[in-house]
């Protein structure tokens, strides 16, 4: 499985799982440091899945945009 980059908005290495409470949840990546989460994989518990969503969140519109409340400050500095 490939490692977990740093956090796309505030180089965070403070990762976790979220989500995947039952074999077919969606599973995302969170900051622990900032809370941004990344894409939810679609339909099952999938860390590799996962992980690689997060990994390519930065310049990925097709990924759904996190909810405003978790967008951090720094992303509108830009
Ligand atoms: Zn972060």
């Amino acid at each position: 499985m490939n490692p977990l980059e740093p956090c796309p908005f505030c180089g965070g290495l403070d990762l976790r799982f979220i989500g995947g409470f039952a074999s077919n949840d969606p599973v995302q990546v969170e900051c622990l440091t900032c809370l941004a989460r990344g894409p939810n994989t679609t339909s099952r518990y999938d860390e590799e899945k996962a992980t690689e969503r997060w990994n390519r969140r930065a310049g990925t519109p097709t990924d759904p945009a996190p909810p405003p409340e978790l967008v951090p400050r720094k992303l509108e500095e830009n």
